[in-house]
């Protein structure tokens, strides 16, 4: 059976030629029965007559005014050739149906005009509902109609769909209000178009983007449109009397004959975009692995939360060795994801995801929980990877702060790492929140120091606790005399800020070795152990307490998998 909704779809679908065709059909019949029913009901003296009001009616509704009108002088002239009674065969009087005609006449044109009225109305708001009102601009409902309309125009010519993103909007939002930063899109909008010049449509499609679609297009020509649009967003504008200069950054993407609707295009055009902004470029291109990336990056997070709930999830520790007297003086928390098989992932598997979602505000609130309950038990305490979203959140610290309480640690007995790279990405922000940790009494290292690009200026004004150098610098410390000097030159810089320097990635005993010649204070790596369990760790730290220490004989786990 056909559900009605399948049936309006096909009804819309019909050619206007068939509507037409269909409706004229209609009204002929109505008048017709109305015909009959008049003259088999004994003639036009009787009630009847007023049936043909219907089809005058029905063509006020479809045909407006001018419907109206011409069905109730074809409805009067058909009536005026019946007789009065068809049984006697009396015919009407010339003011008879002259009268019926007027009537007709009258209550068909007010049909027509209410009809006529109700229209436009809601063409009007049709209109209306594809603007945005705060820009003047189409909005994402025209896109989407433009977009299905050239797809299903079969012209063999490929859409090309841009999406632009002014990325700086939010700044503009929170210091001049919505009112300025409308007046931005509009300005760019305007601008955009004189770059495409009737070339392409430019949309509004939300808050800070733009929708730039090109009827005919191909891969050079979108190139460079979106070209000419970056040079655009690079001039100066003056908005609420304030100069500025708009930060665009733009996807976009081609249709195939295998797009299947508006809403791909658009897809498509805005993780070309968000890759763009991944890479820290103003401009890419769609290409479908990027859609198969952003899948498994979806699919990912999920699985992440999934494992959250349940308890899949765990904190590994690896020592920290004391180079002067070979002692555990610490150990860094390493978080792992235990399969349903059994099997670890490590988190240079997920984390660089999660970091980039709230969904690191749980992980690292279970790191920090694990951490603390460990921290009052193992010898020197323990030390958490923190990233850069952390940093930067506020409820980050205070989430520490009510943790060291509830578990009743000394604060000193933790210390957060936080990399160089993630300290430079706003180097403000992260130096305020250095200084709230420290002031809980929280320790404060650099990680993989030498890998990112820090201001030895800012370093010396922060209170760090600690500097972690990246193993890149101890794994050619025994062949490469530069290594050994650059090493060197690095920890007595450490030094010098007052740090505590620890050599990440210590596999050798020559490393070691070489290590404790440069006055390094503490090492880390595989030649003392991998990140373990927390039994085994405990187990560890036993047997290396009693072992010969000053030998460092202890053997080296490699059962490791990374
Ligand atoms: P990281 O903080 O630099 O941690 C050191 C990494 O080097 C760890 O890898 C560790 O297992 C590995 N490693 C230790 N000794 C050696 C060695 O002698 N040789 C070699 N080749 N590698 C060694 P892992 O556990 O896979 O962690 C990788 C990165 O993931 C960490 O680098 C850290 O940036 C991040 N990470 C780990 N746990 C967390 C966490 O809880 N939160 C956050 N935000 N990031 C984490
Ligand atoms: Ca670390
Ligand atoms: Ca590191």
């Amino acid at each position: 059976m056909t559900r009605p909704a399948s049936i309006h779809k096909q009804w819309l679908e019909l050619s206007a030629t068939a509507q037409h065709a269909l409706r004229l059909t209609v009204l002929a019949v109505l008048v017709a029965v109305g015909w009959l029913i008049v003259y088999f009901t004994g003639g036009t003296a009787y009630a009847y007559p007023y049936l043909m009001l219907i089809p005058v009616i029905l063509a006020a509704a479809w045909y407006q005014l001018a419907g109206a009108l011409v069905s109730a002088c074809a409805v009067s002239l058909l009536l005026a050739f019946m007789p009065l009674d068809v049984a006697t065969s009396e015919l009407q009087t010339p003011a008879n149906w002259l009268v019926r005609l007027g009537l007709y006449l009258v209550l068909g044109g007010v049909a027509g005009v209410m009809f006529q009225r109700l229209h436009s109305a809601k063409r009007h708001s049709l209109h209306a509902s594809y603007i945005d009102s705060r820009s003047g601009l189409p909005n994402y409902l025209a896109l989407e109609e433009d977009l299905s309309k050239g797809l299903e125009g079969n012209s063999g010519q490929a859409l090309g769909l841009m999406v632009v993103r002014i990325t700086d909007i939010v700044d503009l939002l929170e210091t001049l209000g919505a009112d300025a930063s409308d007046e931005l899109v509009s300005a760019i909008g305007q601008r955009l178009g004189r770059v495409v010049n009737g070339r392409a449509r430019i949309y509004r499609f939300n808050g800070p983007e733009l929708m730039v679609l090109l009827n005919s297009a191909d891969h050079e020509v979108l190139a460079k449109v979106a070209q000419d649009v970056l040079s655009a967003g690079e001039e100066n504008l003056v908005i609420q009397q304030m100069p500025m200069r708009a930060q665009l950054i733009l996807g976009y993407t081609l249709s195939t004959p295998g797009t299947q609707n508006a809403r791909q295009l658009i897809h498509e055009a805005r993780v070309a975009m968000f890759e763009a902004s991944n890479q820290q470029r103003s401009c890419s291109a769609y290409v479908p692995a990027y859609r198969k990336r952003t899948m498994q990056a979806i699919w990912l997070i999920s699985r992440v939360r999934h494992g959250l709930e349940n308890n899949q999830f765990e904190l590994h520790f690896q020592p920290k060795i004391s180079l002067a007297d070979n002692s555990v003086c610490g150990c860094e928390g390493l978080i792992r994801w235990r399969q349903e098989d059994g099997q670890l992932i490590y988190p240079g598997h997920f984390m660089p995801k999660v970091e980039k979602t709230t969904l690191i505000t749980p992980v690292t609130r279970f790191v920090t929980e694990q951490a603390l309950t460990m921290a009052a038990h193992v010898p020197g305490g323990v030390s958490i990877n923190v990233s850069a979203r952390n940093l930067l959140d506020n409820d980050f610290i205070e989430m520490l702060r009510a943790l060291i309480s509830q578990e009743a640690v000394p604060a000193s007995r933790l210390e957060v790492e936080i990399t160089e790279s993630a300290l430079m990405a706003d180097i403000k922000d992260g130096s305020r929140s250095i200084r709230a940790i420290r002031d809980l009494g929280v320790g404060v290292s650099i990680d993989d120091f030498g890998t990112g690009f820090s201001s030895f200026q800012y370093l010396r004004h922060l209170p760090l606790s600690g500097l972690k150098l990246d193993r890149v610098f101890v794994m050619d410390l025994e062949s490469d005399v530069h290594a050994r000097k650059l090493l060197g030159c690095m920890i007595d810089m450490g030094h010098a800020l007052g740090l505590v320097v620890t050599a990440e990635g210590v596999e050798t005993r020559g490393q070691h070795d070489i290590l404790v010649q440069l006055g390094c204070d503490q090492a880390q790596g595989f030649l003392y152990s991998p990140a373990l369990p927390i039994g085994d760790y405990e187990r560890w730290c036993d047997d290396f307490m009693h072992s010969d220490r000053s030998a460092l004989s202890l053997a080296v786990e490699s059962g490791r998998t990374l």
